[in-house]
């Protein structure tokens, strides 16, 4: 079957990889747009490979040097820019799939505007439902969307499910799932200073290669806390009925648990080209590029317990489902604040799980019934995290983006 893909962050990592297997199918996937933050030398590069109708950036700048771009070579992309750009992007009347690969909080609106108009969601923008929740899954049911996870372990649980998997366990028989976790770069190593770890340090996963702030999110282990807040919405599971595993190959990528005591597990390279190629095929399996496995060249597979002393990250996600639905998305937003300080030299490594910390402390308890309380509790959040570092907002300096044309 044909499809019509739009890509929310196609620059990024994810965006490489999706973008090499569609490559890999012509004919079968046709790019009606692409979307990304404000590297427009990179979209420019894409926009001549893969012709797209459309192309977004949330920054007013890189669009307008975008459009002047095409238009000096005679390409007929549209460019449109800001919020409202990516969410137009979202929700193209002719695009069926819309891949949901920004990084951040910064795709929740644009995500839930692609399943309130009920396209088939591939979901790699992990945040986006850590954050949207209730809000989110109802718009999918409500809608008719199709929602695919991307995320590798998500993506392993999926296919080691029952197709007819209406997230009901236990009509399934499904007592638990184990979402695997590398550990990071650190987990393997009592010995390192949490207080001197630099950005390169943390952001040399041993192996995935992934955007800088997945990367620092995998050293925290605050990506399995995230996970396991993904995996309640995504399969409707009880915070009990989610266990996490240290497993350092990333081989085995996550495993589902039923009551006769059999475990399903999903097994291939730590390369994101296969489960996005499922996703992008699903029914049909489609060939990804990724290498076929040798298990015995392997030899051996390791699981052992998270050390959840060092890495308190996945204690506080397992906290915060444990209360109001705020929690959440001021857990998600206070990480986002201490990745960005981290990346930048201005805090340490252990400032991120504190700053965390702090923020669920120190946050309002509310419920969230629309996109705007769930924005406002993550500004309000993103205010008590910088406080809590010392830190002003620099993203107040810039003015908002209007739509540009060619
Ligand atoms: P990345 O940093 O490589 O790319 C991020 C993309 O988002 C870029 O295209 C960037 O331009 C875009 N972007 C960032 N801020 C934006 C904004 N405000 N508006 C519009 N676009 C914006 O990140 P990545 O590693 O590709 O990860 C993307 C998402 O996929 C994350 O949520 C991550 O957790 C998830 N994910 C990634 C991997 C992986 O292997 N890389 C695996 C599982 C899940
Ligand atoms: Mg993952």
């Amino acid at each position: 079957m044909r499809r019509t893909l739009a890509l929310l962050g196609a620059t990024g990592s994810i965006g490489d990889s999706t973008l090499d297997v569609v490559a890999r199918h012509p004919g079968r996937f046709s790019v009606a747009a692409l979307a990304a933050n404000r590297n427009h030398s990179k979209l420019l590069a894409l926009c001549r490979r893969f012709r797209p109708r459309i192309a977004a950036l949330a920054d007013a700048d890189a669009a307008h040097a975008l459009a002047r771009a095409l238009a000096a070579e005679s390409i007929a992309t549209r460019v449109v820019a800001g919020p409202e750009g990516l969410v137009e992007v979202a929700t193209l009347p002719d695009v069926d799939t819309v891949l949901a690969a920004i990084v951040g909080a910064a795709g929740l609106p644009a995500t839930l505007a692609a399943a309130r108009a009920g396209k088939r969601i591939l979901l790699a923008n992990k945040e986006a439902l850590v954050i949207g929740g209730a809000l989110f899954m109802d718009a999918v049911d409500a809608s008719g969307a199709t929602l695919l996870p991307i995320d590798s372990e998500h993506n392993a649980v999926f296919q080691c499910l029952p197709s007819s998997y209406a997230r009901k366990p236990e009509a399934a028989g499904v007592r638990r799932i184990l979402l695997t976790a590398s550990g990071g770069p650190f987990h393997p190593h009592p010995e390192v200073d949490f207080a001197t770890v630099t950005p390169a340090q943390a952001c040399a996963h041993p192996n995935w290669s992934m955007g800088r702030k997945i990367s620092v999110d995998s050293a925290t282990m605050m990506n399995k806390g995230l996970e396991v807040i993904e995996a309640r919405w995504l399969f409707g599971l009880a915070p009990s009925q989610i266990d996490v595993v240290v497993h350092r190959q990333s081989i085995v990528h996550s495993l589902v648990e039923y009551v006769d005591g059999s475990v399903l597990a999903q097994l291939s390279h730590p390369d994101m080209r296969t489960p996005i190629a499922h996703a992008l095929g699903a029914p049909e399996r489609l060939a990804s590029g990724s290498a076929p496995l040798d298990l015995a060249q392997l030899a051996t597979l390791t699981f052992e317990a998270p050390d959840r002393k060092r890495f308190p990250c996945i204690g506080l996600a397992y906290d915060a489902l444990d209360a109001d639905a705020a929690a959440p998305v001021a857990l998600n937003a206070a990480n986002e604040i201490a990745v960005d300080a981290f990346l930048d030299g201005r805090a340490r490594f252990c400032d991120i799980a504190r700053t965390c910390d702090v923020t669920l402390a120190r946050r309002t308890q509310c419920d969230i019934a629309t996109l705007d309380d769930a924005l406002a509790v993550d500004a309000e959040a993103r205010e008590i995290a910088r406080a809590s570092l010392g830190i002003v907002d620099r993203s107040r300096t810039r003015s908002a983006a209007p739509a540009v044309r060619p």
